[in-house]
C-alpha cells in the first residue's frame, strides 16, 4: 500500500526525521493562508500515488500568499500519469545547497532489508545508479541482529558526507531503518535528503507499506479494517500456534498439546462468529511469529461456518511468505462443504481434536 507524502513526512517526523514545515490543503484559498502562516516562500506539491510527479509538473514555487492561491488553483487542473490531484502539500521553501539519496527497500531476493545512500541525490535512483554508480552505496542489513548507530555512521562515511555531518546523516539512515521495520514497510525512501542552512532535511518523503502486515499498523489502516484487540492473542514458549473459535475450544486445545507433549507458541482466540477474513488474519498473525513452526487450527463450527473456515485458510495458504505445517481440526456447520473444499486443495484435516493435537506434535518434532 502506498502512502501519500504528507502522510509519510507526519510518520518520519514522528520518527526523528527533520521535515520541512507544511500544511496540507485542498484548495487556493487554504493555500494561500497556509502560506501566510508559514510566512516564506513555498513549495506546492501535488499529493499523488505515482512517482515523478515534479519532472511532470506537479511541483511549484510561490513567493507570496496571492502566488500561492493560484498556482494551487493550476496545480488542482492537473492529472498527473491519470491521477486527478486533489490535495496540495503547501511547504516553507528550503534553501537548499546539496541533495541526498537514502533509501531502504527490502530485497526479497536475498530476504534482507537493503540500505541505499548516495551524495547524488535528487534525481531518480536509476539515473544515480547509471551515471555515477561508484557513488551508490549498498548495505544489507543482517535481519537477525540489531542494526546499530555506529553502522548507520559507516554508511554516511561511505557515501563520503562531509565530515560535520558524519553524525546527523548516520541518525537519519538509522532512523529511517527503525521506521521501515516498525512500519513493516517495502520502502522508504528520501529524495532528496537536502542539506540546508538549518541541518539536513527530508525535502520529500516515500513510505510502502507491505499489505500482509496491515493488520498490525493499525495506524495506517482505514475504518473497516481489524482492531489488534478483536482477538485474545497471547504468546506463549512453545512452537505450536493454537487459534481456536471460543475460549474454551482454544484451552482445550492446548490442554490437549500438553497430553501429547507439545509446546503451545501462542494462544489466539477468533471468537465465536469468526468470519473467513478473521481466520485469515489470525493466521497471518502466527505465521508471521517466527517462534511458531506448526499452527494447529482448532475449529468446531457454529455460527463459525467450516467453509469459510476452510476458505479463509486457502486464502492464505496461497499467499504466505513462509511455509508453515498446518494440522486443522474442522467440524460443525457445513462441515462437509469445509472438508470438501479442503480436500481439494490437498490440505488436510482431522475430525477429531485428539488427533489433530498429537499430530501437530509429531510435525514440530521433526521440524
Ligand atoms: P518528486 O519529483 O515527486 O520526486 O518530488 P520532490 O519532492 O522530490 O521534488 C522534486 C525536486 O524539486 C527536488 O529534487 C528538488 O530539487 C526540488 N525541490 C523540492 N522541494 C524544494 C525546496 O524546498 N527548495 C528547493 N530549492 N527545491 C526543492
Ligand atoms: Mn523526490
Amino acid at each position: 500500500m502506498k502512502i501519500y507524502e504528507y502522510q509519510a513526512k507526519e510518520i518520519f517526523k514522528k520518527n526523528g526525521i527533520p521535515v520541512p514545515i507544511n500544511q496540507l490543503t485542498e484548495n487556493g484559498l487554504d493555500a494561500e493562508r497556509a502560506t501566510e502562516n508559514i510566512n516564506k516562500s513555498v513549495v506546492l506539491k501535488s499529493q499523488v500515488l505515482v512517482g515523478g510527479r515534479g519532472k511532470l509538473g506537479g511541483i511549484k514555487f510561490a513567493d507570496n500568499p496571492y502566488d500561492a492561491h493560484k498556482r494551487t488553483d493550476e496545480l488542482l487542473k492537473l492529472k498527473i500519469k491519470g491521477e486527478q490531484v486533489d490535495k496540495i502539500l503547501v511547504e516553507e521553501k528550503l534553501d537548499i545547497e546539496s541533495e541526498f539519496y537514502l533509501s531502504v527497500i527490502m530485497d526479497r531476493s536475498v530476504r534482507k532489508p537493503l540500505i541505499i545512500a548516495s551524495t547524488e541525490g535528487g534525481v531518480d535512483i536509476e539515473e544515480i545508479a547509471r551515471e555515477t554508480p561508484e557513488k551508490l552505496v549498498k548495505y544489507y542489513v543482517n535481519s537477525l541482529e540489531e542494526f546499530l548507530p555506529y553502522q548507520a555512521r559507516d554508511i554516511a562515511i561511505e557515501i563520503g558526507v562531509p565530515k560535520h555531518l558524519i553524525s546527523k546523516t548516520g541518525i537519519i539512515i538509522w532512523n529511517l531503518f527503525n521506521l521501515f521495520q516498525k512500519y513493516d514497510a517495502t520502502i522508504a525512501e528520501i529524495n532528496p535528503l537536502a542539506l540546508t542552512p538549518q541541518g539536513l532535511i527530508a525535502a520529500d518523503a516515500k513510505l510502502d507499506i507491505d499489505d500482509d502486515a496491515l493488520y498490525r499498523q493499525s495506524e495506517l489502516m482505514n475504518k473497516g479494517s481489524v482492531k489488534k484487540d478483536e482477538f485474545a492473542y497471547v504468546e506463549l514458549d512453545g512452537d505450536i500456534a493454537v487459534i481456536g473459535n471460543g475460549a474454551g475450544l482454544t484451552l482445550s486445545g492446548m490442554d490437549m498439546l500438553k497430553l501429547y507433549r507439545g509446546e503451545a507458541a501462542t494462544f489466539l482466540d477468533i471468537g465465536g462468529g469468526a468470519s473467513k477474513e478473521n481466520i485469515a488474519r489470525a493466521l497471518d498473525i502466527v505465521i508471521s511469529n517466527p517462534k511458531v513452526k506448526v499452527v494447529f487450527l482448532n475449529v468446531l463450527g457454529g455460527i463459525t461456518r467450516a467453509d469459510d473456515v476452510a476458505n479463509g485458510v486457502i486464502s492464505v495458504l496461497k499467499r504466505a511468505e513462509r511455509k508453515v505445517p498446518l494440522v486443522i481440526r474442522l467440524t460443525g456447520t457445513n462441515e462437509e462443504e469445509g472438508q470438501r473444499i479442503l480436500n481439494e486443495s490437498g490440505i488436510s484435516f482431522e475430525t477429531s481434536m485428539e488427533a489433530a493435537a498429537s499430530k501437530a506434535v509429531e510435525l514440530s518434532s521433526k521440524l
